[in-house]
């Protein structure tokens, strides 16, 4: 015998012998008498199977169900330790259950996982000269697909290796054709509880590129760029961005800055380049002190902070407005100055509000950091996109209710207390996202009705065409925009039917997919 345990040498026969006899499958009809380890000789330590038989044959019409999903790894990466360390324990529980005589099943799975598998994707066509801009959404679907296909035996022989006794034969991709179909019947019973909104969230976007982008994709530059300070009535406050001032929603204030504590929650009169305007001073913790004045405007819909800020106090402030579009121009919001591009505008405002003496002073060497487009170059703008949003109060008031009963147990001392907090802070959940690896949103629009829908695709000859949707019919069939279509990008106006096939030639499919699968 060897002095040391050879894992190479027993543990993979062992998996296989499981394997062969389908023992983590508990629909087998195990039958009494039956010895495993005889056929592929690991010893008299293997698994007592026929007694672990007789037991089930015995105790069949009592045993209790006992259930494990395995929280699908990534189909596309090998494993990490963490993967390790669950498959340790729910393998434990697993065979714990199985041992008493449960109906025991651990479905196992890998998951398509959207965001970083498109990412990972597109670095590796990017070493290719290519980007995801070359393709239509379903052409790059399937390059991806197939893609995922030739790494995703990594995991899953991993998950074998670990000696997991999940039923492979109830194995799921995320991907999969039955839960694909299970997650756009999801989505319309959420729909029917009245579960589902589409609001607007702010994301990265290139007016250049006409494209959404993600957080890993934006390119940022510390750079120096004026920091104009601007009279606000009373108050004065410091911005790089004079020119969205049309949508500001308040000015806010540090809570423990003496300087403005007797304005909080006060309205100060503004006068401003399209006539005079009021706005409420709100105190809030994420004010630097420290930054220009102490004082900040609040322009939810063209800055990440601006926007939270917005969620957090929106009981008090007025809805947002759109000043910048999405070809970059400034909207009807902001009066005389519709119409022209961010730096022609941000130049005619603040000659404007120099002729008006409304600007204090011009510090023109602020050290401030910008997000480009890494694909063109051009400044990034955060603007809002209508998203799909999962209402979770409904879901989790019932949770704690559970809770309050007693109908669920949380075991370990303390943890339903996190439980409780989690589920007491839960915001509405965000399920689509901008990209083509998932299961598309089942949301059709009309483009007879909305023809100022924006659209980006591949006509016949391989050109990019980007557009209304009105526009572009003049030239090209609805036929040829479908099977070219990258994106697509509805106002918040536009009206939807959820349906899994076209509800008629005229509809045009949301682009978006699922941040999810049920
Ligand atoms: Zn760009």
């Amino acid at each position: 015998m060897d002095k040391q345990y050879q894992h190479s040498e027993h543990e993979a026969k062992i998996y296989q012998l499981w394997q062969d006899h389908n023992c983590f499958n508990p629909d087998r009809e195990l039958t009494a008498g039956e010895n495993l380890s005889a056929n592929a000789g690991v010893g008299a330590n293997a698994t007592p199977t026929s007694t672990i038989a007789t037991h089930y044959s015995q105790t069949k019409k009592s045993r209790s169900a006992f259930t494990i999903i395995m929280p699908p790894p990534n189909a596309n990466d090998p494993l990490h330790i963490g993967h390790a360390m669950f498959v340790a324990l729910e393998d434990a529980l697993v065979r714990y259950h199985r041992m008493l005589g449960d109906d025991t099943v651990w479905i196992p799975g890998t998951d398509h996982a959207g965001i970083e598998t498109q990412f990972v994707f597109e670095k590796k066509l990017k070493k290719l000269g290519q980007s995801r801009f070359q393709f239509d959404r379903e052409t790059l679907f399937k390059m991806i697909w197939d893609y995922v296909q030739e790494n995703s035996g990594v995991a899953i022989d991993q998950i074998k290796q670990l000696g997991a006794s999940a039923d492979w034969s109830r194995f799921k991709f995320t991907l999969d054709p039955d839960v694909v179909a299970t997650v756009l019947e999801t989505f319309s019973k959420l729909a029917a509880a009245k579960l589902l909104y589409r609001d607007n969230k702010l994301i990265n976007y290139c007016t250049r590129c006409g494209t959404a982008f993600s957080n890993l994709e934006v390119v940022h530059q510390d750079g120096v760029a004026p920091l104009y300070y601007l009279k606000y009535g009373p108050l004065t406050l410091a911005t790089t961005r004079p020119e969205t001032k049309f949508g500001d929603v308040a000015v806010a204030v540090h809570p423990d800055d003496v300087r403005y504590q007797k304005y909080h929650h006060q309205e100060i009169e503004v006068v401003g380049l399209n006539g005079n305007f009021k706005l409420k001073v709100i105190p809030d913790n994420f004010v630097d002190k420290e930054f220009g004045t102490g004082v900040v405007k609040i322009t939810p819909y063209h800055d990440f902070n601006d926007f939270e800020f917005w969620r957090r106090h929106r009981a008090e402030l007025p809805q947002p407005k759109l000043v910048i579009d999405h070809s970059g121009r400034l909207t009807a919001v902001a009066g005389k100055y519709a119409g022209l591009k961010v730096a022609a505008a941000r130049n005619q405002v603040i000659a404007d509000l120099q002729a008006k003496d409304l600007i204090v002073k011009i510090n023109q060497n602020y050290q401030n950091s910008v997000g480009n487009c890494y694909r063109c170059g051009h400044a990034i703008e955060p603007l809002p996109l209508p998203q799909f949003y999962v209402k979770v109060k409904p879901l989790t008031e019932r949770v704690l209710t559970a809770l309050d009963e007693g109908h669920i147990t949380v075991v370990g001392a303390g943890h339903d207390k996190i439980l409780r907090h989690w589920l007491n802070r839960l915001e509405d959940w965000n399920i689509s996202r901008q990209i083509v690896w998932g299961i598309r949103l089942p949301v059709w629009y009309s483009t007879t009705k909305y023809p100022d829908i924006l659209i980006n695709f591949i006509d016949k000859s391989s050109q990019k065409q980007s557009g209304k949707i009105g526009d572009l019919l003049k030239n090209f069939t609805l036929e040829e925009i479908s099977a070219g279509l990258q994106t697509l990008n509805a106002p918040i106006e536009t009206e939807y039917q959820i349906s899994p096939t076209s509800p008629g030639p005229e509809f045009l499919q949301e682009t978006d997919t699922f941040d999810t699968w049920f």
